[in-house]
């Protein structure tokens, strides 16, 4: 079987001009900065006048992710489109993607096959320039701490315990550690630095948890840069920069408005990392979509364990977000992989390791469902070589389980694909009535909120401290911080913080390594394992497929 592939389908693609899209969600041309054609930027004090919109939330998640690909993205752009097709006024929002990544492994983050966002060379390439902004605000402070230093340091802010790093949007792991400031006296203080990717840093956290550009402010003066030689923590309010980050960002926190292949308005907005972040778009798009539509759909990374624990547990309860149906991604292929099938054994028809892989999408069908009282619906993403003895197991196993379940053809087919789904998510939404329910109370101790997701989501026995771990919440007990949610870094693979352990592991414990509090975010970020904060390239990076011909049309993108 040949494909065309997704870059392929999305230059085949007619756009509409953004005006028009900008039009349906009834938006006059002071509302909006044209970034060219295709993409434009929407005024987020939009979100201060009242709007008659009742929007319905419909959070995209998936089983664990596997190497076989799950197709969160993919999904929520299809049910959007199904959705659209089905009359009912759509609008979804994404994250947007990283730079660095699409030069590696990864590829685009805009969708694939005939659910897609449009222009995706675009999207993955700078898009709007939002990254590089959040780069600059993090790399001026970076610069003020460094000067305050430089000129006396009357903060006595000592140079050991800067936490705060350089970043830029690159996979570039020669950046990792550094030694800087050599050169002499004129030339600053040599201290050991580093970079992090600029999705990893806390500036983009903040940024998509805030409010409004007040709000964004103020977050960004709460941030721990680093510690004084006394062990009191300095913030970005001492050094008197977040004045001039904000300002950075003025034009990076209105939402991008582009286009699905089908012409439904998408916002893709903020990206940060899924796992020392929470990993979803900004509150800013997610709210603004919710104001010009009735419905919309929108993703979280990684799989729910992660991505959808942090949507409800730290955005949507900031935030006053509450999703109104949940749908759970799982494809044949990762259920097998799950069930223990090898990667290169995907292709072949195997009922066996897909019933023995079924016990990881069922716990997080049950985490959604009792744990968050959410609606959910699990959508079985086709990939072209399922077998219809494998979609009708699943089908089968979830219909015997009470759990609600659609076979989603929108990578294929699009919109039209996706309307079994789309028609599964209107029937839960319209019976809908239980209330949301967090996994923890955020007045609760950081143990007993660690505690309650790792039993409650991960399934876990309970948790176990390093002596490093157990002195950073006194710590943070001691500054006050204790009261935030908690952030949770575990590797995405499995529900153990062993990412080998797959399926529905049992009789387990997870280890706290590390404790660290994002206080301008506003989270504490509990980290199980060693986690990158700024990636390397592979082998043969993808940069070296990607090119441009005379016309300024871009290939090798995926
Ligand atoms: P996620 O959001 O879960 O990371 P994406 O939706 O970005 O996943 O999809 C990852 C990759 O898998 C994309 O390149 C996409 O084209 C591909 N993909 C997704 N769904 C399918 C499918 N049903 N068949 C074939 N390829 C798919
Ligand atoms: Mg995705």
């Amino acid at each position: 079987m040949s494909f065309k592939s997704d870059i392929e389908i999305a230059q085949e693609a007619v756009m509409s001009h953004i005006k028009d899209i900008a039009s349906k969600l009834g938006l006059s041309e002071e509302d909006y900065d044209l970034y060219g054609k295709y993409k434009a930027k929407i005024d987020y004090n939009l979100l201060k006048k009242p709007t008659e919109k009742k929007a319905k939330l419909i959070l995209t998640t998936a089983i664990n992710p596997t190497p076989a690909g799950e197709g969160k993205t993919t999904t929520t752009i299809g049910v959007s489109d199904a959705l659209s097709r089905l009359g009912k006024n759509t609008i979804v929002a994404l994250r947007e993607p990283s730079l660095g990544p699409v030069f590696g492994v990864k590829g685009g983050a805009a969708g694939g096959g005939y659910a897609q966002v449009v222009p995706m060379e675009d999207i993955n390439l700078h898009f709007t320039g939002d990254l590089h902004a959040i780069g600059a605000a993090n790399n001026l402070l970076a610069a003020m701490i460094d000067n305050h230093i430089y000129h006396g340091n009357t903060l006595d802010i000592d140079p050991r315990r800067i936490t705060w790093k350089r970043a830029i949007d690159m996979n570039d792991r020669q950046l990792r550690f550094i030694t800087d400031g050599l050169g002499g006296k004129a030339n600053g203080f040599p201290r050991e630095d580093g970079f992090d990717i600029t999705v990893a840093s806390e500036v983009m956290a903040a940024f998509c948890l805030s409010s409004d550009i007040v709000d964004l402010k103020e977050k960004l003066g709460k941030i721990v840069i680093g510690y004084s030689r006394k062990g009191d923590p300095v913030t970005v309010g001492a050094l008197n920069a977040h004045g001039a980050m904000a300002a950075l960002l003025k034009d990076a926190l209105k939402p991008n408005l582009v286009q699905t292949l089908e012409g439904t308005p998408a916002f893709i907005h903020g990206g940060p990392f899924a796992n020392i972040a929470h990993g979803c778009n900004s509150v800013i798009a997610t709210k603004m979509a919710m104001h010009f539509a009735d419905y919309v759909v929108t993703e979280a990374g990684f799989g729910a364990d992660l991505g959808a624990e942090k949507f409800i547990d730290i955005k949507c309860r900031k935030s006053g977000l509450k999703p109104d149906a949940v749908i759970i991604v799982a494809t044949v292929r990762a259920l097998k992989y799950n069930g223990g099938v090898a990667k290169a054994d995907l292709n072949q028809e195997n009922l066996v390791a897909l019933e023995n892989g079924l016990p990881n999408l069922l716990k997080h069908v049950e985490n959604i469902t009792t744990v968050f009282n959410l609606p959910a619906v699990v959508a079985i993403n086709k990939f072209p070589l399922d077998t219809d003895a494998e979609i009708q197991l699943i089908k089968d196993k979830c219909n015997e389980l009470g759990v609600n379940v659609a076979l989603s053809e929108v990578w294929a087919k699009g919109g039209e694909g996706g309307e079994e789904l789309a028609n599964e998510v209107l029937k839960l939404i319209e019976t809908n009535d239980k209330e949301l329910k967090y996994a923890y109370d955020v007045n609760s101790s950081i143990k007993e909120k660690i505690n309650s997701i790792a039993t409650k989501i991960y399934g876990a026995d309970g948790v176990d401290y390093t002596p490093l771990a157990e002195k950073q919440i006194a710590e943070i007990e001691k500054i006050g911080l204790d009261n935030l949610p908690i952030c949770m870094a575990k590797t995405q693979y499995s529900l153990t913080d062993d990412q080998t352990k797959l399926g529905r592991p049992q009789g387990f414990k997870i280890t706290v390594r590390n404790i660290k509090a994002s206080a301008g975010a506003g989270f504490l970020v509990a980290l199980t394992g060693e986690i990158m904060t700024m990636p390397g390239l592979p082998k043969i990076p993808s940069a070296e497929k990607i090119d441009i011909d005379d016309t300024g049309k871009i290939s090798g993108l995926f």
